[in-house]
């Protein structure tokens, strides 16, 4: 039996984080959902940029900045280029960009739908333990427990269970791993050596036949 089985978790997101926003249309707090546009808009001499975004129950736009009053020469050429084609990758990097969107309100809306695309670094499923290399490229709410009772069809009583015997554990080394936001090169470590079951768990996390 060799020891550990590596997969590499590649975490893509697939519904750009909502902010909640008073709506002056519809009235009250609503979410506001990205529509995968930009606008890029000449002011004399300056440049305002802004991501737009609908309110989810009566489509009133709102427009998030991106940027505002800059010349042409202090914006990055790339991003210029990219607002003035409308990059969609370019784009979905902004809309993602769940920090930024913290400047414009206190409550967003993460709807944790993700793809996790498995690759095996190393190792067999007959490995005890079982070692995810986390690859997030961006920032999310997913939290530890809700990424590997989805991924892993394992229920949160049995994750805090194994959790509460030390067979969970999460490096850099953190306390309440499982309540923990995924972060881009976070490796979760699971020791599944009294898991009767645990082939059909690593066969999970490689995915595949
Ligand atoms: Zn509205």
């Amino acid at each position: 039996m060799s020891h550990t089985l590596t997969v590499q978790w590649t975490i893509e997101p697939q519904t750009a984080p909502r902010p909640w926003l008073a709506c002056s249309r519809c009235g009250g707090q609503r979410p506001f959902v990205c529509s995968g546009k930009a606008r890029l808009n000449a002011n004399g001499r300056r440049l305002d940029a802004w991501l737009i975004y609908r309110c989810a129950v009566c489509e009133d736009t709102w427009n998030r900045p991106i940027f505002e009053r800059r010349t042409v020469t202090s914006v990055a050429p790339d991003a210029l280029a990219a607002l003035q084609s409308n990059d969609p990758a370019w784009i979905r990097q902004v809309a993602f960009d769940i920090e930024g969107l913290r400047q414009c309100t206190d409550r967003i809306e993460d709807l944790a739908d993700s793809n996790v695309e498995r690759r095996v670094l190393s190792g067999t499923v007959d490995s005890a333990r079982l070692e995810i290399v986390v690859v997030a490229h961006h920032a999310s709410s997913l939290r530890v427990d809700r990424l590997l009772s989805v991924e892993l069809a394992l229920s949160r009583a049995r994750l805090t269970k194994l959790e509460t015997a030390g067979r969970i554990t999460l490096l850099p080394e953190s306390r309440k791993a499982l309540q923990r936001p995924i972060r881009d090169g976070s490796r979760i470590v699971l020791d599944l050596t009294a898991e009767d079951d645990r082939a059909e768990i690593a066969q999970r996390a490689r995915g595949g036949p």
